[in-house]
């Protein structure tokens, strides 16, 4: 048997080199040392939490509490939650469900995003009657920040909101500063790239695509020197052409994934991360979203999908990639799924995101097609 030549050269001694520079590059958790343990943080509905729901969830491994701020809530809960996540040492933040709201939508149905120029929406609505080549229909009850109109009305509320938390919270996670569902009038829950795409518009629309980045640095005025984290949906997959094999069929015959979706998505998503220091939270929604499907069975699951945006899909646009460390993965803890929650806080944790936060109340992303003017 003729074994092959050992015998080092420079070249050999280069790659011997750069591999232990590599090694030495690599993470903590790759190295024997003990790895750091990720965060863990459930969002709540601060009326809800007291010291039974507290014990269960530090049980749980709880090391940060996020509660909801809304109308629907009242101050006395805010300052409950915070002399319990004090009394705890759990560092307490705010969660503000922005795109999505009734009372807005139904003060200012002309706010309301409308469906965009396709009309594959309809195949999801049989019964929603043919709209006529000038009507405008709107997704109720998704009130983006992307008119003028609806982008101050959400800074007041905000300020309003924020005027009631406590003065401990140490940060705010702003959910749905994108654009509607459905957006280019596909159909699909994800694509949130477009406002009236290519359709009239009922208020004044923004078509910078820093909008989202705006509306987070003008929300870091409101609550100077904490942490803004943006909550990101990712847009129509690969797998929802009607070409790909298998697929979804979520974006009925418009070719979202090849289109501009992406493009236009990492046009809002990078001035974006430059607002929020690089961080991030991903809306793992994955039943929410109907994302609970066969097909991801082959990758376990829809998280691998969400972190491709992110690792893969970024470059590909000439974005910036997003490390897992600024990562936040937020999970749909509110549907009695023990069992698929676990797997995926397991699955996210073990590719060492940032922190997961599984999230106890209901972040709807439902909607219906409305015609306009609502009656
Ligand atoms: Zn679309
Ligand atoms: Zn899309």
């Amino acid at each position: 048997m003729v074994r092959p030549d050992f015998t080092p050269n420079r070249w050999t001694l280069f790659a011997g080199l750069l591999c232990v520079l590599i090694f030495a590059t690599l993470p903590a958790s790759n190295s024997a040392q003990p790895a750091s343990k990720i965060r863990r943080a459930f969002l709540v509905d601060p009326s809800k939490l007291d010291d039974t729901l507290l014990a269960r969830l530090v049980a749980d491994g709880a090391s940060t509490l996020v509660i909801e701020l809304s109308e629907r809530h009242a101050a006395a809960d805010y300052q409950k939650a915070a002399v319990i996540a004090s009394a705890a040492k759990l560092p307490l933040f705010g969660w503000v469900e922005v795109g999505r709201n009734e009372a807005l939508a139904k003060a200012h149905p002309e706010w309301m995003a409308s469906l965009g120029m396709h009309g594959d929406w309809q195949k999801r609505f049989p019964n929603f009657a043919k709209p006529a080549a000038d009507d405008v229909v709107k997704v109720w009850p998704w009130v983006p920040i992307w008119t003028s109109e609806a982008y101050a009305a959400h800074l007041g509320r905000i300020k309003k909101l924020l005027d009631a938390a406590p003065p401990s919270l140490a940060g705010l996670y702003l959910n749905d500063i994108q654009a509607a569902p459905a957006s280019c009038g596909c159909g699909n829950d994800q694509c949130r790239w477009a406002m009236d795409y290519r359709v009239k518009s009922t208020a004044t629309k923004l078509t910078d695509p820093a909008t989202s980045a705006r509306f987070v640095a003008d929300v870091k005025k409101l609550l100077p020197g904490k942490p803004i984290v943006p909550v990101w949906c990712i847009e129509c997959e690969e797998i929802d052409a009607a070409t790909s094999q298998p697929n979804t069929g979520l974006c009925g015959s418009v070719p979202c994934f090849k289109g501009l979706c992406w493009k236009e998505y990492f046009k809002q998503l990078t001035p974006v991360l430059k607002e929020s220091g690089g961080i991030v939270a991903a809306a793992v929604l994955t039943r929410e979203l109907g994302r609970d499907r066969a097909e991801y069975a082959k990758r376990s699951g829809w998280l691998p999908t969400v972190f491709d945006t992110f690792r893969v899909l970024a470059p590909l646009h000439d974005a910036p990639v997003v490390s897992f460390s600024s990562l936040d993965i937020v999970l749909q803890g509110w549907d009695d799924q023990p069992d698929k929650l676990r797997r995926e806080i397991e699955q996210a944790e073990s590719n060492r995101v940032r922190q997961v936060i599984v999230s106890l109340i209901k972040i709807d992303q439902s909607w219906r097609p409305e015609n306009y003017p609502s009656k």
